[in-house]
């Protein structure tokens, strides 16, 4: 089983990873080992021998707890994490795996990404990149409300850039922000300060359902706006548009007939 490998990581392929954590290799005293190099500089050796006690996720982040030691990964757009029953054939090269997770007759084995290391648990509750991330959008609970304010704190951004900004709200990626302003009927390029409360909390509530689906498919979704280019409208049959949004220049997919 692979989760993500090729594509972008969002908040439903993280959630959908720490469940297969729970299952496989929650409370079983680890072997670790770091095939390439940039394992090593991860210190992922440090981890042999240890139990996995907890695993913690949000947004795109997940930590993995072996009591005062823990495991901080983040994905990106690179990275990945399969799981193998030992001795059966890896998808990718040995030596291109950064670390190496066995027990309870699994193999986890992670693949790049952005950010992989091994710190003491109370520093790693401490980093900045996870202290400052808006509430997840897949918890349990999650109140759309909470965070409207903060996405409205740059009101000339636009809502599609908004959307991906991870210390405004946690766990919406490329795919989501597109697909979920395609749901609510929400133009995407509209500066966020006038998009109104209900149509904000239509387009949260479209990513959060929409990503739970997946995670409950197995992260199988069929697409309406996203990288259908070429293709047109599910809708009103008129052609998808696609540009780069915000500093990061993300694209964008969306109906200008119905997002209009
Ligand atoms: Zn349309």
């Amino acid at each position: 089983m692979t989760l993500h490998d090729g594509g972008v990581a969002e908040g439903d392929t993280i959630l959908r990873l720490a469940s297969r954590f729970e299952a496989t290799l929650l409370g079983e005293t680890v072997t670790a080992s770091a095939p390439n190099p940039r394992g090593k500089a991860a210190r992922i050796e440090q981890l042999d021998g240890l139990t996995l006690e907890t695993v913690w996720v949000h947004g795109k982040h997940l930590l993995l707890g072996f009591g005062d030691l823990s495991l901080y990964s983040h994905l990106g757009m690179s990275g990945g994490w399969h799981f193998y029953r030992p001795g059966s054939r890896w998808r990718r090269p040995r030596s291109s795996a950064w670390a190496l997770l066995s027990g309870g007759d699994w193999d986890a084995v992670q693949f790049g990404g952005p950010t992989l290391q091994v710190g003491t648990t109370a520093r790693l509750r401490r980093n900045p990149q996870l202290t400052r991330l808006g509430p997840d959008i897949l918890a349990p609970g999650f109140d759309p409300e909470a965070v409207i304010p903060g996405l409205r704190a740059d009101p000339t951004r636009g809502l599609g850039d908004a959307l991906l900004d991870q210390h405004l709200v946690a766990g919406i990626g490329n795919i989501f922000k597109s697909e979920a302003c395609f749901a609510a009927r929400v133009d995407p390029w509209r500066p966020v300060g006038e998009v109104s409360d209900e149509e904000l909390v239509a387009v949260l509530g479209a990513a959060r359902e929409q990503m739970l689906a997946a995670v409950e498919s197995g992260g199988r979704h069929s697409f309406r706006v996203y990288k259908r280019r070429q293709g047109a409208c599910p809708v009103c049959r008129g052609p998808i548009s696609s540009r780069g949004q915000g500093d990061a220049n993300r694209t964008t997919y969306w109906c200008p007939r119905c997002q209009g």
